[in-house]
């Protein structure tokens, strides 16, 4: 029986994550949840799953939460605060922590896992996007284990042998033969929209993805490609490889998760429905398989897969991410502070579509970031970033 700490769980990992445990009560228990604000849903959790913590960020939320768990009668203790998330997530009870809080939020707690030497299912992109190298330097350390969840990690994981799983953040990806990486993305829901059109998108439109179903951040980033961007930097980190290792390509259908290239011509990928709660089950239950509730695949319903190469004007913050992973981890978590402050403007009605992009360029040019080697330097270069974006912004 492991014991989970699901942090994020109100969100859409959080949530795929309950449903996997859900399918196998006798292998996981989760020991701690951790949100924001959602009372509501994380009040049901805390009923179903009897975790014996529960962290909320927002205070207001953690006193409503500690009176309605009361008044059920549930033995579950409140926790308020990032702080307290940070220690809570290195107690000796947890096995296994599932880093899914959206953003920067995400960080601290994140490394926090990886310092307290835990087996980390990473979903959280900024972790690497942000400190890359301080991050995967603390799991070698640490011996913490990471397993990649965000849906073409975890395939290029499955299409990579088993050798290089077990250790893989020791190994050089060239000694088992690997050519290169080929990391798909579906192109989002404007792939085929003429670019004249563009600007005019709606937050509603911009988050209607036409395979998954996700949070609105992670939804307007797969419609500008700033997610692909930011997979390909996470990419770089966790299978050691420069940008000119990855081939992005489109695949609008999303069956085909992520592939690999072998020396001798082969080529593995790992397919199947766009379900999370397939990469999801792949980490807990890795090296075995377990049930994860997906819905199998029918090839013969599913016709026809196409593929294309991305189109750099359709998607320039595809290019700024590979420019900013050449300058360094400073510059990526410039771009990923910038593009968070421009999203939200956008889901906010501030900014049109195709500005996300454009503003995050003109911050990445305004800024040029001291070397950052440890957290306190990172988060100063994301608060300056943020700050830059905003005034940006406002003007
Ligand atoms: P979401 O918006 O649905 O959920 C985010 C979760 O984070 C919620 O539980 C929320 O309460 C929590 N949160 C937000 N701010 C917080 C804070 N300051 N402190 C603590 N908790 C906070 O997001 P999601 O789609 O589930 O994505 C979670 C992470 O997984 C993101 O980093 C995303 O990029 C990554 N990811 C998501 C998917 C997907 O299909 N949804 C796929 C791959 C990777
Ligand atoms: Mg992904």
């Amino acid at each position: 029986m492991k014991k989970l700490a699901v942090l994020g769980s109100t969100g859409s990992i959080g949530q795929s994550t309950l449903e996997v445990v859900r399918q196998n009560p006798d292998n996981f228990s989760v020991f701690a949840l951790a949100a924001y604000s959602k009372v509501e849903i994380i009040f049901q959790q805390c009923l179903e799953f009897k975790p014996t913590y529960v962290v909320l960020i927002e205070p207001q939320a953690a006193s409503e939460l500690t009176q309605m768990l009361t008044l059920a009668n549930s033995v579950t203790q409140v926790l308020v605060g990032a702080s307290e998330l940070d220690q809570l997530v290195a107690v000796a009870e947890i096995d296994v922590v599932v880093a899914a809080i959206v953003g920067g939020a995400g960080l601290s707690s994140t490394l926090a896992a990886a310092r307290a030497g835990k087996t980390i299912l990473l979903a959280n992109k900024e972790a690497l996007v942000m400190s890359g190298q301080i991050f995967i330097d603390q799991v070698k350390q640490n011996n913490a284990k990471l397993l990649p969840v965000d849906s073409e990690h975890n395939a290029i994981f499955q299409s990579l042998p088993l050798d290089y799983q077990t250790d893989y953040l020791q190994q050089q990806i060239t000694d088992f033969g690997v050519h290169s990486i080929i990391l798909t993305g579906s192109g989002g829901p404007f792939l085929n929209t003429p670019l004249t059109e563009l600007a005019t998108k709606t937050p509603a439109q911009a988050c209607k993805h036409p395979n998954w179903s996700m949070g609105q951040k992670i939804s307007v980033d797969s419609a500008t490609m700033m997610n692909k961007g930011l997979e390909l930097i996470e990419a770089c980190w966790l299978f050691g490889v420069e940008p000119d290792f990855i081939e992005v390509l489109i695949h609008p259908q999303s069956v085909i998760h992520s592939m690999v290239r072998y020396i001798d011509g082969s080529i593995m990928a790992q397919l199947g429905a766009p379900d999370m709660k397939t990469p999801i089950a792949h980490c807990l239950g890795f090296p075995e398989r377990i049930y994860s509730g997906s819905e199998h695949f029918d090839f013969v319903k599913a016709g026809q897969f196409e593929f294309q190469a991305p189109d750099f004007n359709r998607f320039p913050n595809l290019k700024l991410a590979q420019i900013a992973f050449k300058a360094g981890q400073e510059m990526t978590t410039v771009l990923n502070a910038a593009n968070e402050i421009h999203v939200e403007a956008f889901l906010n009605n501030q900014i049109k579509f195709t500005q996300i992009a454009e503003l995050n360029q003109t911050v990445m040019e305004k800024l040029q970031p001291n070397k950052a080697t440890d957290l306190a330097s990172i988060f100063a270069i994301d608060q300056e970033a943020r700050a830059v974006a905003t005034a940006g912004v406002a003007r």
